[in-house]
Parts: structure tokens; sequence; C-alpha cells
């Protein structure tokens, strides 16, 4: 399997990044975020335990999260690989990630972080918010605490990632096509 963690605050771009990986190297994508979002639209246990968090800017708790990951990769374990979106965003998930893909016999490939200053990411989410529907898109308050529990409890992450050799940075700054671009190039060096 060919699985890929794009990593990076919110507003970073990794959605509409991992839509064009996903079509390109015929990968599965999996977004926490979205999972979340689908199972709050349909009152989900799930979706009940997720949304104070979510609506409170802050990190659903790892049990729950980690939980809900696994029965997402199980559906997709035969899948060609995975592009795993806003998973791992602490270090206790990126173990447990490592354990689960471990059982599998795959691993993760690389991880590819999209940088972004916080100035520009704050101008993204509040003019996603316009159309995005999504309410914690919609007030700067709840940017600044996602910002700050990405800085708190997820930067970290890239740090484990760093230590197993496995850890790339792209420019997460110019047009869509151009980040896609360094991506691809970053992938074809570090992962196939
Ligand atoms: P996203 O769509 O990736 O921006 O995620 C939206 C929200 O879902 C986050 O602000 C968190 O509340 C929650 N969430 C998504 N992925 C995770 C995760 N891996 N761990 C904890 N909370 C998450």
């Amino acid at each position: 399997m060919l699985n890929i963690v794009l990593f990076g605050p919110p507003g970073a771009g990794k959605g509409t990044q991992s839509k064009k990986l996903q079509e390109e190297y015929e990968l599965v994508h999996i977004s926490t975020g979205d999972v979340f979002r689908e199972n709050i639209k349909n009152k989900t246990e799930l979706g009940i335990q997720a949304k104070q968090y979510m609506n409170a800017g802050k990190l659903v708790p790892d049990n729950v999260t980690i939980g809900m990951l696994e029965k997402e990769f199980e559906k997709n374990k035969n899948s060609k690989g995975i592009i795993f979106d806003g998973f791992p965003r602490t270090v206790a998930q990126a173990e447990a990630l490592d354990q689960l893909l471990n059982k599998y016999q795959t691993a993760i490939s690389c991880m590819v972080e999209l940088k972004v200053e916080n100035e520009e990411l704050i101008k993204r989410l509040l003019l996603r918010g316009k159309d995005s529907g999504r309410a914690d898109d919609k007030n700067e308050e709840l940017i600044k605490e996602r910002i700050n529990e990405y800085n708190l409890k997820t930067a970290p992450v890239a740090s484990y990632y760093k230590n197993k050799g496995i850890y790339q940075a792209v420019q997460g700054i110019g047009s869509i096509d151009a980040i896609y671009k360094s991506i691809c190039e970053t992938l074809q060096k570090e992962a196939t």
C-alpha cells in the first residue's frame, strides 16, 4: 500500500490536495473531519460525541477518534493505499496508526506537511466559511482556537515522522496546481 499522511494546520489545503492525489494515484481519501461531519449530519452516537468538541474548536478525544479511524481503515484495507487527511493530530494517534498498519503488514510511506503562515490560514478559513457551510470556519475566535490546538497538540506529530525519516515539507502558498506539483515531486522521490 502507498499510505500518505497529508499534514498541516486548518486551512493549509489538505482537503483540496488530497482530492487531486486521490484521483491521480487511485488512493482512498480518509478525512477524519469529513467522517465526523457526516456523523453529525446523521445524528449518530459518534456524531453526538464529536460535536461538542468540534463546535468549541477542540480536538475530539483520542479514544473516540482512533476507534473511528480503525473502522475506516478496515473498510479500505484492500485498497492501493490511503491518504490520511486530518489524522494523526496527536502523537498518541500517530502511535495507534502505526500499530494498526503494522497489524496489516503495511506502514506510512511518507508524511507531507503543507507549510502556510497563520495570517494566511485565518484569511483562507474566513473565505471558505462563506460557502463551506462549516460553522467552525465562520467565527474568527474558533479559527484561532483550532490553530492554537494545532500548535499545542498537533505540530509535535511532525517530529514523530521526522524521527522515522519519512517527513517532507512543501510550501503551501501559491496556485493549487503548483503546490500539487511539488507534492507529487516529493512523493516520487520519497514514497514510490
Ligand atoms: P478538519 O475538517 O480536519 O478541519 O476537522 C474539523 C474538526 O474535527 C477539528 O477541529 C476537530 O474538532 C475534529 N477532528 C478532525 N480530525 C481529528 C483528529 N484526528 N483528532 C481529533 N479531532 C479531530
